[in-house]
């Protein structure tokens, strides 16, 4: 999202290479009719917000950002050393209070500061909190499939759903089952050889080890068949079922249950911050998670320019305070919105809990849609960055 693309950006990330695709369009049609529900065109965001929304394959996103942080100073950016990076070799305990972290291979290391980012089945959550991880299911679960864009193009009954809806823009295309809720969100990704992203959220089907097995009831992700899908989408048109027939079983398709946990108080303690989904995970229903996650590096970065080696601890201290002033309220703003599903803003009880995590801003109507105008106004006119610069000039000042 352009909050997230601005920080990219300020980076000097090399979109050319990550051939992001920009999204315009919210589409949302009866998935057994196929009449459409909602529709959303936002194609001047470039022009409003500085930065157009822009959907990336995953893989692509991770390659430009492990580029940057590895990779020599850059034309933007003048952060100092590159980091090393420890592949297949997890941090297995943390001491925040002291800095120090265990690898899986046995080595241990100080740090002055350490940052949590291990996402959304954080093993180091607890750890942080020093409270037993309140993660639970909450009986939906998501398919994910890749498909080839240039198939869906040329199979006669599929093209129609890509070129015969509000088409003058590419982006976000879903179906809503009106009978049982399952609920498919496509993008395409990939400018030079396009791939169509396919999630399917439904309620997760009853496993027998899920209910015996405390494991298994943890367990986030289960492999799944096409069959499976098509058994899940049962209610859908016939040319949805054939989208989702040329998914392939060799894919690797698998079902990622999705989890919840309540919304922290503060993000920082001792040496230690905690950032992304490991911070506050949520459902997509904003398509918000990486984006707050990225905005938050960006504050961090502004935060922490100036601290070296030599810096005092307090100065730590200080700037990882300013960070949980910034980003608490805005982050579980998102969380809590995401979470309780799209335009919860008009629950009074939802609005009280977003109030009382800091966020005292203005929030969109109780009739504004995830993608109206208005929530478009208040997901994307923020400068995260700006405001942490501000932040610290006003920290200067004081000293
Ligand atoms: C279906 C779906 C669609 C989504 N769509 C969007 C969208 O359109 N826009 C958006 O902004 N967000 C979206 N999200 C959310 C987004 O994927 C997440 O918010 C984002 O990936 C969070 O990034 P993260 O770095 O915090 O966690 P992750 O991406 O989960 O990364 C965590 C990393 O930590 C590593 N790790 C785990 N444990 C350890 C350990 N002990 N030691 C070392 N490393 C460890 C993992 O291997 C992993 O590489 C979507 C999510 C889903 C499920």
């Amino acid at each position: 999202m352009p909050v997230g693309v601005a920080v990219l950006d300020d980076w000097g990330f090399d979109f050319e290479k990550a051939e992001p695709i920009e999204n315009q369009r919210m589409t949302v049609l009866n998935a057994t009719s196929l009449d459409v529900i909602a529709h959303e065109t936002f194609a001047d965001i470039k022009q409003q917000y500085g930065h157009a929304a822009l959907t990336f394959h995953r893989v692509d996103l991770h390659h430009g950002l492990r580029d940057l942080a590895t990779g020599p100073e850059g034309e933007h950016h003048s952060w100092g050393q590159p980091a090393s990076l420890h592949c297949g070799n997890a941090v297995i305990t943390i001491d925040c209070d002291r800095g120090t972290l265990e690898l899986a291979s046995g080595e241990v290391m100080k740090k002055d500061l350490l940052i949590i980012a291990d996402g959304a089945h954080s093993d180091l959550y607890s750890q942080f909190t020093g409270e037993p991880d309140p993660i639970k299911r909450i009986g939906k679960s998501l398919y994910r499939i890749l498909l080839n864009h240039a198939e869906v193009l040329s199979n006669p009954n599929t093209a129609h759903l890509l070129t015969s809806y509000p088409t003058a823009h590419k982006g976000f295309f879903s179906a809503l089952d009106p009978v049982d809720g399952a609920y498919t969100i496509t993008y395409p990704c990939r400018s030079q050889s396009p791939v169509l992203n396919v999630a399917i959220v439904h309620n997760t089907k009853p496993s027998p080890e899920a209910s015996s097995n405390e494991r298994a009831e943890k367990s986030w992700q289960s492999p799944a068949s096409i069959a499976e899908v098509l058994g899940t989408i049962h209610n859908y048109h016939p040319d949805f079922k054939a989208l989702i027939s040329l998914g392939k079983d060799d894919d690797d398709i698998k079902i990622h249950h999705a989890m919840r946990r309540p919304p922290l108080k503060s993000f920082a303690s001792g040496r230690a911050l905690v950032i992304g989904d490991a911070a506050h995970l949520m459902m997509p229903t904003h398509a918000a998670g990486a984006s707050m996650a990225i905005e938050s590096a960006g504050v961090l970065e502004v935060l922490m320019r100036d601290v070296t080696a030599d810096s005092p601890a307090e100065v730590i201290q200080e700037r990882l305070k300013i960070f949980d002033r910034l980003r608490v309220p805005r982050c579980t703003a998102f969380q809590i919105l995401s979470n309780e599903g799209w335009m919860s803003q008009a629950q009074p009880e939802v609005v009280a809990q977003i109030r009382e995590q800091g966020f005292h801003g203005w929030l969109p109507g109780p009739d504004a849609g995830p993608w109206s105008a208005e929530f478009r106004k208040w997901y994307f006119n923020h400068d995260a960055r700006a405001e942490a610069k501000q932040a610290l000039r006003i920290l200067k000042d004081e000293e």
